[in-house]
């Protein structure tokens, strides 16, 4: 049997000296990989002198990490209130941010009228809505749904079964009710992929976004001032992907972006993204040790994780890759289910993977969890969330999230009135 190896974002040595200082589990994340990353999306873009990234707070919101991405140069994408805040805490606010949410409530779109945010609408109705709730800001970015016009992707699905955005009918509509309701300035904002990893497609997503806006703008007489082709940028969670090659990425969508919409006659424009995974997934993981070896008609290792820590094998049956420390140059010669402690079957790490033999206490790397990992996390079944570690440029580890304890559990519980209640 064997297995294919993928580079941990420290030295394995390294890792166990953080974990012989820290308790397991906890996501670590590398400060020096993210800043290289996000050096790497600027210079693709590079070509397009207003390009921003506003990174998806969703993916990991921290507001130590929104700092270090906010010293490069991006700004958030938010989608809820508490997302507002945080980027609010970071100094990240007015169009640094990108509001970009569903089925929003009133209150969401007067704190991001306040900070001075970019509200991407959603729907048609939510012009009236917003308006009714904030008023209308001089600049607002309607979310684009192609429907059946475009393929779909695995995690999103097929973008006429999305609940989100506007058909283009409806994009026709909405920019002529905001012209004529006074908006002066105009985005337009798609995203149809997640975790995609062919570059083509966002190719493609570029020139049908450039070919609308320049429809729209013909056809309504307005200019747009920003196209944001949203996040979804997938990365390798196998050992056998290959990351996506940033610079194909950004070269095509600047031929769409010349041909479909300079070719047109509309000014130069502004090209967005709101990547999560692929600016900081890559650079994190869990570090977890084994805490039992079980052999019952299968064999398991339960960790002292769980899918409160990490949802994604249990939520989409993603895989993530799994080293362990120390024993990297054994044969994978064994084959575990790889669980944590929490009571529903699915808290499985991973299925039937082929691994070294295991011990209670073995160090275990489960890579690329520094998008959708902790973020993901809950609390159901008592089970607490991690402390989250930065390992800083200067090689110092720095923990920027405490771990839950019982009494974060019970924060929202109020046992003083519990003791009055009568039963
Ligand atoms: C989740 C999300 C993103 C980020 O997606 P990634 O797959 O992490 O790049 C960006 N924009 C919107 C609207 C989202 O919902």
């Amino acid at each position: 049997m064997h297995s294919m190896t993928k580079a941990l974002i420290l030295p394995a040595s390294e890792i166990a000296s953080i974990a012989a200082r820290h308790p397991t589990p906890f996501h670590l994340y590398n400060e020096a990989g993210i800043r290289a990353n996000a050096r790497r999306l600027k210079a693709a873009f590079a070509w397009n002198s207003g390009f921003r990234e506003f990174y998806a707070v969703k993916a990991c919101p921290n507001p130590f990490l929104l700092k270090i991405l906010k010293a490069e140069g991006f700004g958030a994408d938010c989608s809820s209130l508490p997302e507002l805040l945080l980027s609010e805490r970071v100094g990240i606010t007015g169009e640094d941010i990108m509001f970009t949410s569903n089925d929003t409530p009133a209150e969401e779109f007067v704190k991001a009228r306040q900070l001075g945010a970019v509200i991407n609408l959603d729907d048609l109705s939510h012009i009236a809505f917003l308006e009714r709730a904030a008023g209308l800001p001089e600049l607002v970015c309607c979310r684009y749904n192609p429907g059946p016009l475009k393929g779909g992707n695995a995690i999103i699905g097929h973008p006429e079964e999305a609940k989100y955005g506007f058909t283009r009918e409806q994009l026709f509509e909405g920019y002529r009710m905001l012209r004529d309701r006074g908006v002066r300035r105009f985005g337009l904002h798609t995203m149809v992929a997640s975790n995609e990893l062919d570059p083509q497609y966002f190719i493609d997503t570029a020139e049908m976004l450039c070919s609308l806006a320049s429809s729209l703008s013909r056809e309504l007489g307005i200019t747009f001032e920003f196209l944001n082709l949203g996040g979804g940028i997938g990365i390798p969670y196998r050992p056998e992907q290959r990351a996506v090659d940033l610079d194909a990425v950004g070269a095509g969508i600047r031929r769409a972006y010349e041909r479909q919409l300079l070719g047109s006659g509309h000014p130069p424009l502004k090209v967005c993204l709101e990547c999560g995974r692929m600016v900081t997934g890559p650079y994190g993981c869990l570090v977890t040790r084994v805490r039992h070896i079980k052999r019952t008609y299968k064999q398991y290792a339960g960790l002292d994780a769980c899918m409160a820590n990490l949802m994604r094998p249990a939520l989409y049956g993603a895989y993530h890759h799994i080293t362990v420390i120390g024993k990297q140059d054994k044969p994978c010669d064994r084959v575990y289910d790889v669980t944590g402690s929490l009571c529903e079957n699915n808290d499985k790490f991973a299925i039937d993977r082929a691994l070294p033999e295991l011990a209670p206490d073995d160090l275990l790397v489960i890579h690329d969890t520094g998008a959708h990992g902790h973020a993901m996390g809950f609390q159901y079944n008592g089970k607490l969330r991690s402390s989250e570690l930065l390992r800083r440029e200067d090689g110092t580890v720095v923990p920027i999230r405490r771990a839950e304890t019982p009494e974060d559990y019970f924060a929202t519980l109020d046992f003083g009135s519990l003791a009055r209640f009568e039963a």
